[in-house]
């Protein structure tokens, strides 16, 4: 028997399960969840994920029997309901709803009051003896229908309505009367013919199985295809349809809709949180065209109702032993739930949540521990205003999704796009947003919309991406075609700064100082608990004292990467850095080393001390040769003076120096190889600081690390004179020191001979930036614009510069890792490439067995979390 297509929800019986969200969609898997429990949700069934995968497979037709399965379905539904679809009496009206695995907000379509036509309007008007009620529906209807499925702009239909309401001198909809409803359906129906040639379909029939094909179409929208690739979810999985029988909250005072959270989204408080509106549908309250009222007005509204939601609310959370988020419709006083999913949040309610549900019994430590994303982890860090900076605050809103954040104001996604490639900081400012602004608003700073409240599309948005946002901004007025807006009585044109704090909603002139936010009780438990879990160490790439106690706060276990040629980019220390490697003479050389030394010595005690008890791995100079030629002719007449030569001679040097492909060029050990003197200042200073600090009593642990290394050889030589110098300090300086030399593996000629390189090294850090720019040939300086370009083609998954190549790269890594550990079982092995911040690539180091990783300070905690991470995925 071939597998139906299409799954049922009535009562208190369903045909799924809420562990089918890859079969139903998490809608359908949620609404065939609730049923089952006995929580009231309107009947309804769900065409399959699979359906649509064959819908697509067999060049967008139905597949066999899905056509006569829906309507075997919706003869039950009318049963169950006992209305008719298209009936005259008592009409089923019914709602289409997209419905992917996982939710992707505001992405795909819905269409909602489906089956309405002349003879049903009549029906709907006589059985709930409401008119305006009726007519309402229907030009809803039209207008979502015809923009879901006949792909007629919606904002066609809002000109007729707005115009209406203009000549009426009427604010709100419901404001509309009979008369003015039947003439916007008049020409609603009249923009279709106009259109599409053809009348708006009458038959029930056919615009159910558009419908269903809308909504399958609407899973390859531009907006739904790059919100996925921006998530990284698959484009094959195709969506659920869910056809539901419709309840109306519009149908007067005591009727509503809502979405609620069951615990606060933004901050985790364990308080009930939502918003509703009297007298509105569906989409209303998710859109943000109207500004919608608390929740906790509920309970003053309607007491009885508000108790029954809050009983639901607190079943469901147990059950799911989750934050939900809940759509529901009041129709004349009774409750439905229409949906319900994991809601969506910031990192910080992340956090509280799973942490407090830890603390009540619901879930353990290590669930807690994968219930937050560790990529996300980055968005506590985000800057707030500085408190002590003086602000004139133009406007408040809601604030809808934490942190600060400043810039030049845009009005549109290309505007922010195109500022953005200028290296611009731009925020965007939107009446509202719509799932076509999701461009715009992955670029921005932040966000601010005039409308909306704090489920609205750009809250829901923002707050997944991490973005700050303020909306339902009081008296901003957004004209995008003009590119000006207003607020506070002050008048702003594109590119105005602003800034937004979208923590407290305010709206503020100008460019304001930031600073960074504090950090919770929820989040050191959490970063604790994961620090007792994870087994790889995690390091951080820190080039000053400030970044290292930095870095040591947020629990890194020592430095993994000191970029020594960050420390030579001030003016005084290049001055020197370029004497030294344009020198022709021992002399002159010697005179830019001397004055170099007590610097680089003064950076590592700086560094040494913040790390007290804690290696630091320190890299020797590594610049492709270029970065440190001087280009000026100014820079160049100074240096010459200097060097007590021409400036024409000196320019013929440099010219000689310069390179073809820097990158692969005279850097990192063949720059110490062929200027020793350079590496050798550089150990001297290491050495020296390092046996100054022990003296003092102070425990270090300083690691030489040599770059580039491609033959043994190489190491060897380097090793050789680093050793020479190291008995010399010690010596002098009449002190023991604990110190390794090692290297890094960023080559796939090291990579593959590791055995060779181990048996002369004391420790492999993996530089993953230079092993992916040399094994793919991408340039790392030059392969953004085709990169990119690759990743939108899905020629690649993603960026192999962000997110690690485990398939290809992965086996050099491997290769190495077994070659050295064979002959060096306990050589120590790190990964201080960009790839130690990111969470999946840090699972597949955790899983080969390293030591540590490395990342920039920031990341840190997600590297801790992601590490935990993958110790609970490979044993649960
Ligand atoms: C690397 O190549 O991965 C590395 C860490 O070194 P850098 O980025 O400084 O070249
Ligand atoms: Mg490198």
């Amino acid at each position: 028997m071939t597998k139906k297509l299409v799954y049922a929800f009535s009562g208190k019986k369903a045909d799924g399960k809420a562990n089918m969200k890859n079969l139903l969609g998490g809608k359908g898997a949620n609404l065939a969840e609730m049923a089952s429990l006995g929580i009231d949700v309107p009947p309804g069934f769900t065409v399959s994920t699979e359906a649509c995968v064959n819908y697509f497979k067999n060049k967008n037709k139905f597949p066999p029997k899905l056509w006569d399965e829906i309507l075997m379905h919706l003869k039950s539904l009318e049963k169950t309901v006992g209305k008719k679809f298209g009936g005259s009496e008592n009409p089923l009206l019914v709602s289409v709803r997209s419905g992917a695995r996982v939710s992707m907000p505001g992405m795909m379509d819905t269409v909602l009051n489906l089956g309405l036509n002349e003879n049903s309007l009549h029906g709907l008007a006589k059985k709930t003896q409401n008119e305006w009620f009726a007519l309402d529906t229907y030009r809803r209807f039209i207008s979502m229908f015809s923009n879901v499925v006949l792909n007629i702009d919606s904002a066609r239909f809002e000109s007729i309505l707005e115009k209406e309401k203009k000549k009426r001198s009427i604010k709100v909809d419901t404001e509309l009367s009979v008369k003015d409803l039947k003439s916007i359906i008049k020409k609603f129906k009249a923009i279709v013919v106009r259109d599409t040639n053809k009348k708006f379909p009458n038959d029930p029939m056919k615009q159910l199985r558009m419908a269903v094909e809308g909504v399958f179409n609407s899973w390859n929208t531009e907006r739904a295809v790059i919100y996925r690739k921006m998530h990284g979810y698959s484009q094959d999985w195709g969506t659920a349809v869910t056809v539901q029988s419709m309840v109306f909250g519009n149908m007067g005072k005591t009727s509503a809709t809502g979405v609620a959270f069951t615990r606060n989204p933004a901050t985790g408080e364990r308080k009930f949180f939502g918003e509703y509106m009297i007298n509105a549908q569906g989409e209303d309250v998710v859109a943000g065209i109207r500004t919608p009222n608390s929740i906790d007005q509920l309970e003053i509204d309607m007491p009885d109702i508000y108790q029954e939601l809050v009983n639901v609310y607190r079943r469901l959370e147990k059950h799911y032993k989750d934050m939900q988020d809940m759509e529901f419709t009041i129709e004349n006083e009774k409750l439905y739930l229409l949906q319900t999913r994991s809601g969506k949040r910031t990192a910080e309610s992340a956090i509280k949540v799973a942490v407090d549900m830890v603390d009540e019994g619901l879930i353990d430590k290590n669930e807690a521990l994968l219930r937050v994303p560790a990529d996300q982890l980055g968005q506590l860090f985000h800057p707030m205003i500085d408190p002590k900076a003086k602000v004139k605050r133009l406007g408040k809103g809601l604030g809808a999704s934490p942190g600060a954040a400043a810039g030049k104001i845009v009005f549109t996604s290309e505007a922010a796009e195109e500022m953005v490639e200028k290296k611009e900081k731009v925020i965007l400012v939107r009446m509202e947003t719509s799932p076509e602004d999701i461009r715009g608003m992955n670029v921005a700073e932040g966000i601010i919309t005039a409308k909306g409240g704090m489920t609205s599309h750009a809250a829901v948005v923002a707050r997944a991406m991490g973005k700050p946002c303020v909306s339902g901004v009081e008296g901003l007025i957004v004209n995008s075609r003009r590119k000006t807006c207003s607020l506070g009585g002050v008048k702003m044109k594109e590119l105005t700064p602003l800034t937004l704090d979208g923590t407290t909603g305010e709206v503020i002139e100008g460019i304001v100082p930031l600073t960074q936010s504090k950090l919770t009780g929820s989040f050191t438990r959490m970063v604790t608990w994961a620090g007792e879990t994870r087994s790889l160490q995690i390091r951080a790439n820190a080039d000053t004292p400030n970044d290292a106690l930095m870095a040591r706060e947020f629990g890194a276990q020592g430095i993994g990467l000191c970029r020594t040629e960050h420390m030579f980019f001030d003016k005084e220390h290049i001055f020197q850095v370029r004497k030294m490697i344009l020198a022709d003479s021992n002399k002159v050389r010697n005179e830019a080393l001397k004055k170099l030394l007590p610097v680089q010595r003064k950076d590592f005690l700086g560094i040494f001390k913040a790390m007290e008890g804690l290696p630091v791995t320190v890299r020797l100079l590594d610049p492709p040769l270029h970065e440190f030629l001087p280009r000026a002719t100014q820079e160049i007449k100074n240096l010459a003076r200097e060097m007590e030569i021409s400036s024409s001679a000196l320019s013929k040097k440099i010219e000689s120096m310069s390179e073809m492909n820097p990158m692969l060029g005279h850097r990192g050990c063949r720059l110490g190889i062929t200027f020793p003197e350079i590496y050798k200042m550089q150990a001297r200073a290491i050495l020296e600081a390092g046996c100054r600090l022990v003296k003092d009593g102070i425990k270090v642990y300083p690691e030489i690390m040599v770059p580039l290394i491609g033959h043994v050889n190489e190491f060897k030589i380097v090793r050789e004179f680093i050793l020479e110098v190291a008995s010399e300090v010690l010596k002098k300086e009449g002190t023991n020191l604990d110190f390794k030399i090692g290297t890094m593996i960023e080559l796939p000629r090291a990579a593959l001979t590791a055995d060779e390189i181990a048996n002369e090294a004391d420790f492999f850090s993996f530089g993953t930036n230079d092993l992916t720019q040399t094994a793919f040939g991408f340039s790392r300086d030059d392969s953004g614009s085709f990169l990119r370009q690759y990743v939108d083609m899905e020629l690649l998954d993603h960026d192999p510069f962000v997110s690690f190549d485990q398939k290809g790269l992965g086996q050099l890594v491997q290769i190495a890792f077994e070659k050295g550990r064979k002959v060096k079982p306990k050589i120590h092995m790190g990964v201080c490439g960009e790839h130690g911040g990111d969470p999946s690539s840090i699972g597949f180091f955790s899983r080969l067995g390293f030591d540590y990783v490395s990342c920039s300070p920031y990341r840190v905690p997600t590297a801790i979390l992601a590490a935990a991470q993958a110790v609970i995925k490979k044993n649960p």
